[in-house]
């Protein structure tokens, strides 16, 4: 498998099997239905800070080195044992003219698609309350478009498991690029539909146009939220993850293959639960240059939400990094 490089166009997506993977295909064609939408916009969060030199970004990596564990030989079946991947250092990164928030281009959009009940709707809006604190960026919620956009052509009933799917490359081709804002940094549909992304898949979880600021993430297979508070924050931990890893790919974030890290790979859905939620130092420095972001004040951001939302885990560890660089 080849990664795209900055130059070349190419989408990363979920795996078929159940978890995170990044996959070069080639680009998609844009068919532009006419006209953009009415937005209705809530504004998340905002988190300003002051920007980090990459000297000074480089200094913070070194101090957290300690607290992130190293990625040993995968285990059968992972990610990395079907796919070799190069990786990507900070250094990498910025030599390869990322896309960023820039300009005009600072706003996340997340567009639900279809019918959510109310508990899912609670996990996109806390989603997006996330992301705004993961990318120092502000979220806008825009109206709910209906699932009736998506026509039959681009529907199917999965054939062993009976699923009702929509396809994910319509979703990205036909509804979001041709709505994509002016200001958008990302386009990002939420759906509680199941997703496949065309022939030979099963499914995915979620899919991204790495260099067109669109992609579409499904909660279908998140778990159900509403069956108690411990499936709450499953569901919420899972949607997170898969908003925030592949937002990271909107922002030419290649797979990590350095440290158990939110940027790596995974095959199936035991891989990816068993990632942190975290970026190992590469991949933090990675987003907090290409957003502009200082890491201390990230960090108390996203320990907060998680501690709020009992991700007693994962607040801790934002505590402990950002103890780390005090
Ligand atoms: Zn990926
Ligand atoms: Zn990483």
């Amino acid at each position: 498998m080849v990664f795209p490089s900055s130059r070349k166009r190419g989408k990363m997506m979920n795996s078929p099997q159940g978890s995170l993977v990044g996959r070069c295909v080639p680009g998609i064609g844009i068919a532009v239905l006419g006209g953009l939408i009415a937005l209705v916009c809530i504004v998340v969060t905002n988190a300003g800070s002051e920007p980090v030199s990459v000297p000074k970004l480089k200094l913070i990596m070194e101090k957290l080195r300690p607290l992130h564990t190293r990625l040993g030989k995968p285990k059968p079946g992972d990610w990395l044992a079907s796919h070799k991947e190069p990786g990507q250092t900070f250094e990498q990164y910025l030599r390869c003219r990322p896309v960023t928030p820039q300009g005009k281009r600072r706003i996340i959009y997340v567009q639900p698609l279809g019918d959510f009940t109310k508990t899912q709707r609670k996990i996109v809006t806390l989603s997006a309350d996330f992301m705004s604190r993961y990318f120092n960026r502000p979220v806008k919620i825009s109206e709910t478009l209906p699932l009736s956009i998506v026509p039959a052509k681009a529907r199917r009933t999965h054939p062993q498991w009976g699923d009702k799917q929509i396809l994910s490359t319509y979703v990205l081709d036909q509804v979001l690029k041709p709505r994509l804002p002016d200001d958008a940094a990302a386009y990002i549909a939420f759906t509680p539909s199941d997703l496949w992304p065309g022939r030979g898949w099963n499914f995915v979880f979620g899919q991204a146009a790495l260099r067109e600021r669109v992609g579409v993430w499904s909660i279908y297979r998140n778990g159900d939220p509403d069956k108690s508070d411990e499936s709450f924050r499953l569901c919420l931990l899972r949607t997170m993850k898969t908003a925030t890893h592949e937002t990271g790919h909107m922002f030419s974030m290649m797979h990590c293959t350095m440290y158990e890290c939110n940027m790596c790979g995974s095959n199936h859905r035991r891989e990816s639960d068993r990632r942190p939620i975290a970026l190992c130092p590469e991949c933090m420095a990675k987003v907090c240059w290409a957003t502009k972001t200082d890491p201390v004040g990230r960090f108390k951001k996203l320990s907060g939400f998680c501690k709020k939302q009992g991700l007693k885990q994962e607040a801790a560890f934002y505590t402990k990094s950002m103890k780390a660089l005090k």
